[in-house]
């Protein structure tokens, strides 16, 4: 789950990590009301979206008198930003951030992650900061110093100081780091987060602060943080995803237009690799879960056909505890009432596949049926082009 770096900022100032003053807002007003009452300028007028690299996209601007805060203000919120992770079509600009401007002498970047490979938690910095972390990686990765964690005895002094080292600072800047490093770890562990990342982190003559924030926490954590139900922003989050996630379904969207309807997660990420293995391309993941029935079908349905890239779907389902001509059943009650106009290449396989196939076919829609994996790989590729 993501949120902004408004929030972000504000759970992490909770622990002790320093930020800037400022307020949000929803409305020019406010945001201008907010940025005078900081008592002095430069003033910050910073994008609220689920994306980075607004800086570049000209989501972030420093206003140096009020004349120049009202410009920016009006500017930015409403606007279609367009950044490196938005994709073209940008993201509008519903919220901003308004806040004091920081004289900058450093800017590092600082991350912490799971490194799976590792079975640890990695707190990353770099005394690049402010820039693309991944261009970093990719041309000067001997830039980026990384400290795995065990996590068994946790975020120790030693860790906090050889990464404040790494960044060249000494005296009261060193130790500021070294707090604020701690203080960032027990947040990321606290709130169960599955990133946190400031790029940048600055030095402000001896003091370290978050000049961003990014948060992501961890989706199979949420339960046990009732509280964050109302960080979630659903304006920033894909509508299909939202819809799928109301039926229970697993939904991904992706950029391809084989439309993928499929029980198990295991099963889908095999569906998915094997239309590409015959030079296809999934529109989505999708994990109909354990009941496939008439309901469940058509609201996978709907969420596929909302999607104008869909120019074919392959339902692929085993029916190990869920019977097959049960499935059939509801996928072909389901595609009468979703007036499914494209190909429908379907594969059902486990109890009574045989009957199944029957169904299908004598059901007077225009569904393929296919036998193995291939099979319906190969048909569903050869329906989309044509
Ligand atoms: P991002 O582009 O989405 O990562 O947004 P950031 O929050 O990182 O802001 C982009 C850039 O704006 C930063 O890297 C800074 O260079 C600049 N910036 C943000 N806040 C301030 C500030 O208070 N003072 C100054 N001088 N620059 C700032
Ligand atoms: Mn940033």
């Amino acid at each position: 789950m993501k949120i902004h770096e408004y929030q972000a900022k504000q759970l992490l100032s909770r622990y002790g990590v320093p930020v800037p003053k400022g307020t949000p807002a929803q409305t020019a007003d406010d945001a201008v009301r907010a940025g005078l009452s900081l008592g002095g300028f430069p003033v910050v007028v910073k994008a609220q979206i689920h994306a980075g690299g607004r800086g570049k996209g000209g989501g972030v601007k420093l206003a140096k008198s009020e004349a120049e805060l009202k410009t920016y203000v009006s500017q930015i919120l409403g606007m279609q930003l367009v950044t490196h992770q938005t994709g073209s079509a940008g993201q509008k600009v519903q919220r901003l951030l308004i806040e004091e401007g920081m004289k900058i002498d450093r800017e590092f970047y600082a991350g912490i992650l799971l490194d799976r490979a590792q079975s640890r938690n990695v707190f990353m910095v770099s005394t690049e900061g402010g820039m693309d972390i991944e261009e970093v990686a990719a041309k000067t990765p001997e830039k980026i110093v990384k400290v795995a964690i065990d996590p068994a005895s946790g975020f120790q002094p030693h860790h906090a100081r050889r990464l404040a080292f790494a960044l060249g600072l000494s005296g009261a800047a060193f130790k500021s780091a070294v707090t604020c490093f701690q203080n960032l770890y027990k947040a990321y562990v606290e709130l169960d987060c599955s990133l946190v990342e400031i790029n940048p982190l600055i030095l402000s003559g001896d003091k370290i602060i978050a000049l961003d924030a990014k948060v992501n926490f961890d989706d199979n954590a949420l339960f046990r943080h009732a509280e964050f139900a109302d960080l979630r922003d659903l304006a920033e989050e894909d509508p299909a995803e939202i819809e799928a996630s109301k039926h229970n379904l697993n939904f991904i969207k992706l950029d391809g237009n084989i439309g993928c309807m499929v029980n198990g997660a295991g099963l889908a990420m095999a569906t998915m690799d094997i239309i590409k293995l015959h030079g296809g391309d999934p529109a989505n993941f999708l994990d109909v879960g354990g009941g496939a029935n008439a309901t469940t079908v058509a609201a996978a349905f709907q969420i596929i056909l909302a999607d104008p890239n869909v120019k074919a779907i392959l339902i692929n389902i085993f029916g190990g505890i869920v019977r097959c001509d049960r499935v059939a059943g509801g996928v072909i009650e389901a595609a009468k009432t979703e007036h499914v106009a494209i190909p429908v290449v379907v594969r059902l396989e486990g109890n009574n596949a045989e009957l199944a196939g029957e169904m299908l076919r004598d059901s007077g829609l225009n569904f393929i049926v296919a036998g193995d994996l291939t099979d319906a790989a190969e048909k569903a590729c050869a329906a989309v082009k044509g």
